[in-house]
């Protein structure tokens, strides 16, 4: 067990300043100071030795030396602060721990009123895990958007939250769920299902009208879903173009899931902002993505937990059989993109396996080729460029929002330390403030 962090004592005994230091007016009530023995400057790899991070409402309005006079200290030891974690790749609406262990049941007895009620549960383990922001890219019913705007207003505890809402995809492929059923199942509610130039368009359209941030769609086939291919294109180009210009005149970032070679070189061309796996991305793949600036978001932690797991939870042969071909492939090719040089963010497929989890990802990084420094920014400075929100998160600098975490020890020496986060804070509030066993 790690050494508790011992900082909910020290707020309370900060909060304790004599009422003459506010007096004399030297700084507001509301500011807080964040006080560690390390903090990590993630854009120049940098460890400041012994910061006073100032919080003022929900932003860090200035980094020094010393705490302003009458300012109430969070006093967190011998720990390191970093910014808190990015991930551009959960599902919050959905996770293993809820499946009954029989895969057809969930089919039929599950709806996305399930996933509605679990969906803050999922929320608040991200955030306690130490992820103060994450992309959410496909949910079923806009449960994403109503979980997204609950947590803005302060009704549900979650990380900040880009969202995707309906995955828009072809008939028989990734998104279609009746996809190895009977022809007479149907599921009745909101489908991503459309076909054709004008059917995408509108989906987009839909989509922003009832609260996307970003647009997701299927450029391939996948692996957890019953179509036979895992990385077959199951969009034209033509379609592929359309859903991009569509969504980037309504001011939205576009994300392709593709596992396939075809299949992301074609989603790189039609001009999408990432491509989601990866998997079988080739030399000339690599090098469009660098050429359009396209991100490259590997999720390459989630195999290990498919493929000793999923058999339990009663998912098809065929679909585990799948991830097979994907897992060691994908990995390799995070490898090859590493060393091209190309723009990387932290992305987890968060939900195929449990929420809370999303850290495990960093050490598979640096096993496959990051530096530990690499691998923080994918989850920091990069996701938070990926996300359009550079200027507001992922890294400690007055001006952002106050969104920082502290872990023992230093993840530049041992990057899986991220995997026990003792201290999270978010927006200027403390969320977490002791280590959990
Ligand atoms: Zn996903």
């Amino acid at each position: 067990m790690r050494p508790a962090f011992l900082l909910a004592l020290a707020l309370s005994a900060a909060a304790a300043v004599p009422h003459a230091a506010r007096a004399e007016g030297a700084s507001p009530t509301s500011t807080i100071v964040v006080h560690a023995a390390r903090m990590l400057d993630v854009e120049t790899g940098r460890m400041v030795a012994d910061p006073y991070v100032v919080v003022d409402g929900e932003r860090i309005t200035s980094i020094g030396g010393s705490a302003p006079a009458g300012a109430r200290v969070v006093e967190l030891g011998d720990v390191t602060l970093l910014p808190g974690l990015i991930d551009v790749h959960v599902h919050l609406t959905g996770d293993p721990t809820d499946s009954t262990g029989n895969y057809y049941q969930d089919a039929l007895t599950q709806g996305p009123m399930d996933s509605a009620v679990m969906a803050p549960t999922f929320a608040k383990r991200t955030l306690d895990a130490g992820f103060t922001t994450v992309r959410n890219v496909g949910a079923d019913e806009y449960i994403d958007v109503a979980l997204r705007n609950a947590i803005n207003r302060g009704l549900v505890t979650g990380p900040r939250m880009l969202v995707a809402t309906v995955p828009i995809g072809a008939t028989g492929g990734h998104v279609d769920e009746t996809t190895g059923f009977a022809p007479n199942i149907e599921f009745h509610g909101v489908t991503g299902v459309a076909n054709g130039v004008d059917a995408v368009r509108e989906r987009v359209r839909e989509n922003v009208k009832h609260g996307a941030d970003v647009i997701k769609f299927m450029a391939s086939a996948g692996v957890l879903s019953n179509e036979t291919s895992v990385g077959a294109p199951q969009y034209s180009q033509a379609e592929m173009d359309a859903i991009v210009d569509e969504a980037h005149r309504w001011g939205r970032k576009v994300a392709a899931h593709a596992h396939g070679t075809e299949a992301i070189k074609m989603a790189i061309r039609a001009g999408v902002d990432s491509v989601e796996h990866c998997s079988f991305i080739d030399d000339e793949g690599l090098k469009l993505a660098k050429q359009h600036g396209t991100y490259l978001d590997f999720d390459i932690y989630n195999d290990d937990y498919i493929l000793t797991e999923y058999a339990k939870l009663g998912v098809p042969q065929a679909q585990i059989e799948k991830e097979k071909l994907v897992g060691r492939v994908q990995r390799e090719n995070f490898r090859k993109a590493v060393q091209a040089g190309e723009k990387m963010a932290f992305a987890t497929d968060a939900g195929v396996y449990p929420h809370g989890w999303n850290a495990k990802q960093f050490a598979k990084e640096v096993q496959w080729g990051m530096t530990p420094l690499q691998a923080i920014r994918s989850a920091t400075t990069d996701a938070a460029d990926l996300l359009g929100w550079k200027d507001q998160v992922g890294a400690l600098k007055p001006g952002y929002y106050a969104d920082m975490i502290a872990v023992s020890g230093d993840p530049l020496a041992d990057v899986s330390v991220l995997e026990h986060v003792g201290f999270v804070m978010k927006g200027g509030r403390v969320i977490r403030a002791a280590q959990q066993p």
